[in-house]
């Protein structure tokens, strides 16, 4: 990306030489993330990352498919992003079913059969933000496929984690993000399966072959390139490895804190995330606690003006209310060791013994 930012000043679209060289780059990093995800590169559509890639496909194929019904259906457990992409929908008009999930966190694919006839587009992602729970998208799209459905799968959690094939899954727009797979913030792509139907959600100029208009974030895809390559390369040495670090850790929390429940444990999940309750800790007074101690975690719950909300994705999976407030995500990467595991383990001790402490000292 430096490299890039000094010697590729040039826009991609101009027609001279210097901009030849810069749309070359992009060109390059398009086969480089298509190759990623089992993808054409000619399929690859450059975005501002996961949030514009879940609007853009949702929203872009709703619209295009509108003739045929203006009803979409979503995963209760999606991201915000595709929540937020469906209430612009409803605002519009459009209906928008919601598919459950199981105490396991996985959706039913039987309830595509459930789905009224004039659904266009269902969005279900491979592995949730929360919880880790792959969905079973090959299945989901099969049976959606036999309705004359659609698929987007929202990848942004699984590629670069878990292997990604694009042909397999069977879904028609898939999404990814270049900060989880180790690229920069800010780009990201939406794949549409070869004349899949999507009208641009940003128009005005040619981009990206019409379907995104506004001049390429050069680094940012350069970057998203060498980082997709990077995460195919390294996969099947990756992902064993964090499952081991995975298992350790699930193993420490389970000696160390025997009450403590992990979410999704019985179901099929990303190898490099935890997300465990510890009861009688609130998630945000451990994440501060645990913060002091350099470890850096995810609360499960949002905390708004001292209001501690409950994770909508653990609601849905049925998580009582006083559980899902001391949820906390455990994530890790590439560069995360044994040790490092160790020392949380410690740290999770130390800080949910205090964080009990006070929370029972404040009791009446
Ligand atoms: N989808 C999922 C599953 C995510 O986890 C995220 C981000 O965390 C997004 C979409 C949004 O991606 P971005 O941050 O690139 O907008």
């Amino acid at each position: 990306m430096r490299v890039c930012l000094r010697d590729l000043p040039a826009n991609p679209s101009s027609a001279h030489r210097e901009g030849q060289r810069a749309r070359a780059a992009i060109e390059r990093a398009r086969e480089q993330v298509a190759s990623l995800v089992g993808a054409r590169a000619e399929d690859v559509v450059f975005t501002s990352g996961g949030t514009e890639g879940d609007h853009a496909g949702l929203i872009g194929a709703a619209w295009a498919l509108e003739p045929r019904g203006r009803r979409v259906a979503i995963s209760a457990i999606e991201h915000h992003a595709v929540h937020g992409a469906a209430e612009v929908l409803e605002r519009s008009g459009f209906a928008v079913e919601h598919l459950s999930v199981g105490p396991g966190g996985v959706v039913d694919p039987a309830a595509v059969e459930g789905l009224p006839a004039d659904t266009t587009v269902i969005a279900v992602m491979l592995a949730n933000n929360e919880t880790g729970v792959l969905q079973p998208v090959a299945e989901l799209a099969r049976r959606a496929r036999a309705r004359g459905m659609r698929v987007l799968c929202d990848a942004v959690q699984a590629a670069g984690k878990v292997p990604v094939d694009f042909e397999a899954l069977g879904a028609d727009y898939l999404v990814i993000s270049a900060h989880k797979l180790g690229g920069a913030k800010g780009v990201g792509a939406l794949v549409l399966r070869g004349g899949a139907p999507c009208e641009p959600l940003f128009r005005g100029s040619s981009h990206e072959r019409g379907r995104r208009g506004g001049t390429e974030n050069l680094p940012g895809i350069v970057g998203f390139g060498v980082a997709a390559e990077y995460a195919a390369r390294d996969l099947s040495g990756e992902t064993p490895r964090l499952l081991e670090l995975r298992v350790r850790l699930e193993r420490g929390i389970r000696a160390a804190l025997p009450d403590a429940v992990i979410h999704g444990e019985r179901s099929p999940r990303l190898p490099n995330t935890v997300n465990v309750s510890i009861p009688g800790a609130r998630s945000d007074h451990l994440l501060m606690s645990l913060d002091a101690r350099e470890i850096e975690v995810s609360a499960g719950a949002a905390c708004a003006s001292g209001a501690v909300e409950p994770s909508p994705v653990l609601t849905a999976m049925g998580v009582p209310r006083e559980l899902a407030i001391c949820a906390l995500r455990f994530s890790m990467g590439r560069t995360t060791t044994s040790a490092e595991v160790d020392a949380v383990l410690a740290a999770l001790a130390e800080s949910a013994r205090a964080v009990r402490a006070a929370g029972a000292s404040e009791q009446p």
